[in-house]
């Protein structure tokens, strides 16, 4: 029998009390925001008193190594975390945001640590992650944005594209060529602050959802030696890490949607009578509520073995490939049998269901395409 240990449990019931006392309650906003084409995203206001509840939980830093004040919590007990806030559209991030958390405890050295890790791990400052480009996003290491050396200095030029949480972001870890190795070989990460010369926000991408991402582009971008991230040319292997820990993250969220789409689906049809008959009691309702509680159930398997192999110190990227591309399409069915069951509601931009599907759609395209994560996975199992 799978059991989670019991402090990862309570954890869990903590989460999802925090979710449905502090964060549903802000769907009602969110929705209008996203109906009159707005960002959907937390006010300050709504932020900062979400926020202090979160210290006032202990949610906070859950990731974060002892030595810089946080947690330090494994995989296995942040997909509890990831499961519950799944459950809601309130856009929300526990701070700090993981995936470049682990990028930098991965890559950064001392006086890095000290500049950039130590406040971000306090939640004090935001970052943000450019690797596509116009010509190269679902196959990154296409990329062509170079940085070149000029005496001490790093001079990066280039373009990048879809880059999510900019405007908050104090700084922005930018991947880039440097030297003539080919494809992932030769490509550095380096750490640019907001402000820098030559780091210019072209322009605001409205996407789907309420969502904004960012084009950027690099003219002559010039960087202390300092600003270089880990070894040069050997940025791709921190930047898979923080891929990994993204994609373990959109398994778990997707379990905790897919949970709320079918929460809301059976409420729904015990009550709505059509034709003399309850929704719920018609065999075509009963296979999207049973294929949908068989799929939720597969994918949580599917997390909790992949967040074990990981804090047991596994390579996981295949793992996280699957549990990327099962939990995303399997959120996408979930949420959109749920929809169709409510009729013109499920539609309606009231309810959060539409924003969920919204969102799920974008999360098949970031952290890579379903179609890459299908390549991925097949290339390893031929090649074995
Ligand atoms: C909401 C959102 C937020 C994002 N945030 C960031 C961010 O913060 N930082 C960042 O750097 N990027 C970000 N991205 C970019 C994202 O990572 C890329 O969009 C993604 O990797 C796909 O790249 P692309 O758009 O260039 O599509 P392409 O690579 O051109 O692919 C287009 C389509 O072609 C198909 N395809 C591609 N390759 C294959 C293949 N091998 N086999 C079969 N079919 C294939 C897939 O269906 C794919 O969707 C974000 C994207 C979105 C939507």
């Amino acid at each position: 029998m799978f059991e989670l240990p019991e402090e990862h449990r309570m954890l869990q019931e903590l989460v999802a009390k925090f979710v449905d006392r502090d964060l549903i309650p802000l769907e009602k906003a969110a929705l209008a925001r996203e109906a009159q084409g707005q960002p959907s995203g937390l006010t300050p206001q709504e932020e900062e008193k979400v926020l202090a509840t979160c210290r006032e939980l202990g949610l906070w830093g859950l990731d974060v190594p002892e030595e810089y004040g946080g947690a330090n919590l494994p995989f296995s007990a942040l997909a509890g975390v990831h499961e519950e806030q799944g459950r809601t559209c309130a856009p929300f991030t526990f701070p700090p945001d993981s995936p470049n958390l682990h990028m930098l405890i991965a890559a950064a050295n001392d006086d890095q640590k000290r500049k950039y890790l130590e406040p971000y791990a306090r939640g004090e400052a935001h970052s943000a992650i450019a690797i596509s480009e116009p010509g190269a996003g679902g196959d990154p290491a296409g990329m062509t944005t170079r940085a070149v050396k000029d005496g001490g200095d790093w001079v990066i030029n280039g373009r990048k594209i879809w880059v999510s949480r900019v405007p908050q972001a104090d700084f922005v870890i930018v991947m880039a060529r440097t030297g003539e190795g080919k494809r992932a070989e030769g490509v550095t990460a380096f750490i640019v602050e907001r402000g820098t010369k030559g780091f210019i926000i072209e322009r605001e991408i409205p996407m789907i959802g309420g969502q904004r991402t960012y084009e950027l582009v690099f003219e002559d971008c010039r960087l202390p030696a300092s600003q270089l991230l880990g070894i040069e040319g050997k940025g791709y292997a921190p930047m898979q890490l923080r891929l990994t820990v993204r994609r373990l993250q959109i398994g778990a969220w997707s379990i905790g949607m897919s949970r709320r789409a079918l929460d809301m689906m059976v409420e729904h049809t015990k009550q709505r009578v059509t034709f003399g008959q309850r929704l719920a009691d018609r065999q075509a309702i009963q296979w999207w509520i049973a294929d949908a509680a068989v799929k939720i159930h597969a994918c949580r398997l599917m997390v909790y073995d992949a967040a074990a192999k990981a804090d047991a110190g596994k390579d996981v990227r295949m793992e996280a490939s699957m549990v990327k591309l099962y939990g995303t399409e399997m959120a996408t069915e979930v949420i959109d049998h749920a929809m169709q069951s409510f009729g013109a509601m499920g539609v309606a931009k009231e309810l959060p269901l539409q924003l969920m599907a919204q969102k799920v759609r974008t999360m098949r395209v970031y952290e890579g395409p379903s179609e890459v994560h299908r390549m991925a996975i097949a290339r390893r199992i031929i090649g074995r």
